[in-house]
């Protein structure tokens, strides 16, 4: 599918650069003009001008990075928090008891938020030596003393999971991968619109910026409000101004939350 979308994007004349940090959003008299990008394997830094700019980029790296920006706004913007995710793959003899597509843990004894066995939501994802692919999610801050723990230390904590499960032998667990990832969660503290409503409302007067997605936004957002913002994005840049996209994500209630009947 993203491969399908670079090609349309290619064939439309788009440019996409990989490899790429955007580092700063330019601003001209509360105008986006331009960006300033690294090339990650060259280290060579671009400035590039633009008529819009469309973020999706980490919204307090985004905001920092703006020098017209209230020194109010930008305390605000300090106050922005996320969690980040530490990903153990861990490789297992195909498991029958172990078969949820993913499952949340709220056992207090164990360290893991959610599992996933990848075979069980594919047959295609089953590893070509046979073995399947769990991964176990851990949630902490970036750089805590949960971050900085070896990969020997996070390793063993998801084995010792496992093991409290009691639904696999550790003769079973064939090797295990750690992936960290900085920041994967907007994190809204009890006064959180109190720090994002001025935010939102100081970048609602870059008539040529717009900020969608889940990082971009600060917003917790799934996949499809992120789709969403960018269709919405799209519309507000063709002309219709009557579109908010910040709007998108903020039902009352909680969206996975149905009663069958
Ligand atoms: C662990 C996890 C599980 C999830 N599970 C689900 C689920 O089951 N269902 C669901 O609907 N949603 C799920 N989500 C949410 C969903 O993934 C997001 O809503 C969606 O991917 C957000 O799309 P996006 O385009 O805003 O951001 P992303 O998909 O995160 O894309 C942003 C891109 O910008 C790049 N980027 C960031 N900063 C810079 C920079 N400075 N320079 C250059 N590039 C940069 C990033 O590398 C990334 O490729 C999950 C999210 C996580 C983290």
């Amino acid at each position: 599918m993203y491969e399908n979308i670079a090609k349309h994007i290619q064939d439309n004349g788009g440019i996409i650069n990989l490899n790429t940090e955007l580092t700063k959003i330019i601003t001209r008299e509360h105008m986006a003009a331009g960006v300033v990008i690294k090339d990650k394997l060259t280290k060579q830094t671009i400035i590039k001008d633009f008529d819009i700019i469309v973020s999706t980029d980490n919204f307090k790296d985004m905001l920092a990075s703006m020098d017209e920006l209230p020194t109010a706004i930008k305390d605000n913007v300090e106050r922005l928090e996320y969690r980040s995710t530490i990903f153990v793959y861990v490789e297992i003899n195909p498991n029958s008891i172990l078969n949820d597509q993913y499952c949340y843990v709220l056992e207090p004894k164990m360290h893991t938020g959610r599992y996933t066995n990848f075979a069980s939501w594919s047959k295609d994802l089953k590893l070509s030596n046979n073995k399947d692919m769990l991964v176990l999610e851990y949630w902490c801050k970036f750089n805590d003393g949960f971050w900085n723990q070896s990969d020997k230390q996070l390793s063993e904590l998801a084995i010792n999971d496992l093991m409290i499960m009691n639904c696999i032998d550790r003769k079973d667990i064939y090797r295990t991968t750690i992936v960290k990832y900085k920041d994967t969660y907007p994190f809204y503290p009890l006064n959180s619109s109190s720090i994002l409503d001025p935010i939102y409302d100081e970048t609602k007067k870059y008539k040529n910026l717009y900020f969608i997605g889940r990082c971009g936004t600060h917003k917790y957002n799934n996949q499809d409000h992120s789709i969403l913002m960018g269709l919405l994005c799209a519309d507000r840049i063709k002309g219709d101004d009557s579109i908010n996209v910040w709007a998108v994500n903020t039902d009352p209630t909680f969206q996975e939350e149905r009663l069958v009947d």
